[in-house]
């Protein structure tokens, strides 16, 4: 398993705010402690020419100057543009890694599925998993691999984007919508935040579930998602995972336990094409667990 991570993303943060550093900063050495075989590695700040294929210059410019908080969910923390490209830059190369033959992981703060190519809200300032889809399709990172003939490493075509994180991946669906080439499913709480992602349309497929749905129900809504993604034969999966689906989760109202996770990241391992995930939401304090069981079952099959 590869870990794109930068320790500075801990250094900003506001008290009492959910999205808080400790998430990150007490998973690091949880995961570290259980898996000595794990690669990790530091991010780059992802490029403008990256950041624009899903933004406006408006809004990175508005990122860049932050002197206002965005909204009450999402402030203006000291360097958070720093940040926020760190943690762009991170899910990019976590996708590069999977297009390379590798599991990976981006264990980054903040997180980006709330982003609209307008507008920080909802703890995010940038799409990092729209930021990435589109970087794989205009195959940039595409490595070539040595002495097999240049056909062989033709530039994605399709990629997929599984979104189990407990609210609906409003600035994804908004950033991908009729992109032909990305198809894009969100299972999430609805009534709940931020009140989007009740009908499917065109390549956005949205499967809102009841607060205190069974968990069966939940987890049987995230695997008829995942089915539906890999019949479009997407040549990359990105994975906008958020943990905040947990039933001790203090933000929302759904039923999901541990193992659930485990579920998810077990069906990872027979999906048979590059997979990358990147950290979204998850609020409580078994975050470094429920992280764990999901890198783990994944994890466990043979290579990568
Ligand atoms: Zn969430």
């Amino acid at each position: 398993m590869q870990i794109f991570h930068d320790p500075r993303c801990t250094d900003y943060g506001r008290p009492d705010h959910p999205e808080r550093p400790e998430r990150i900063a007490r998973t690091v050495p949880f995961l570290k402690g259980r898996h000595r075989d794990w690669q990790w590695h530091e991010p780059r700040a992802a490029a403008d020419e990256e950041l624009l294929r899903a933004h406006s210059r408006e809004h990175l410019a508005r990122i860049a100057k932050a002197s206002q908080d965005f909204d009450l969910d999402t402030p203006a923390h000291s360097k958070i543009d720093f940040h926020a490209r760190q943690s762009a830059g991170a899910a990019i190369e976590a996708a590069r890694a999977a297009t390379g033959g590798k599991r990976a992981f981006s264990l980054m703060r903040p997180p980006g599925h709330h982003a609209m190519r307008d507008r920080a809200m909802g703890f995010c300032y940038f799409s990092n998993i729209a930021v990435t889809a589109l970087d794989a399709l205009a195959g940039t990172g595409v490595v070539d691999a040595g002495p097999r003939p240049a056909a062989t490493t033709a530039k994605i075509e399709r990629v997929a984007i599984w979104d189990f994180d407990a609210h609906h991946g409003n600035g994804t669906e908004a950033l991908v919508a009729h992109n032909e080439r990305i198809m894009f499913a969100s299972i999430h709480q609805y009534p709940g935040w931020p009140g989007t992602g009740t009908k499917s349309f065109a390549n956005v497929l949205n499967f809102p579930i009841a607060p205190y749905s069974p968990r069966s129900n939940h987890v049987r809504a995230a695997e008829q998602a995942l089915e539906k993604l890999l019949e479009f034969r997407p040549e990359l999966l990105l994975v906008s995972a958020g943990f905040d689906g947990y039933k001790n989760d203090p933000i929302t109202q759904m039923m999901l336990e541990r193992d659930d996770f485990a579920t998810f990241g077990k069906w990872l391992t027979d999906v048979k094409i590059p997979t990358a995930a990147v950290l979204e939401g998850g609020y409580s304090n078994d975050l470094p667990e429920l992280i764990d069981a999901f890198l783990s079952a994944w994890d466990s099959a043979t290579a990568g």
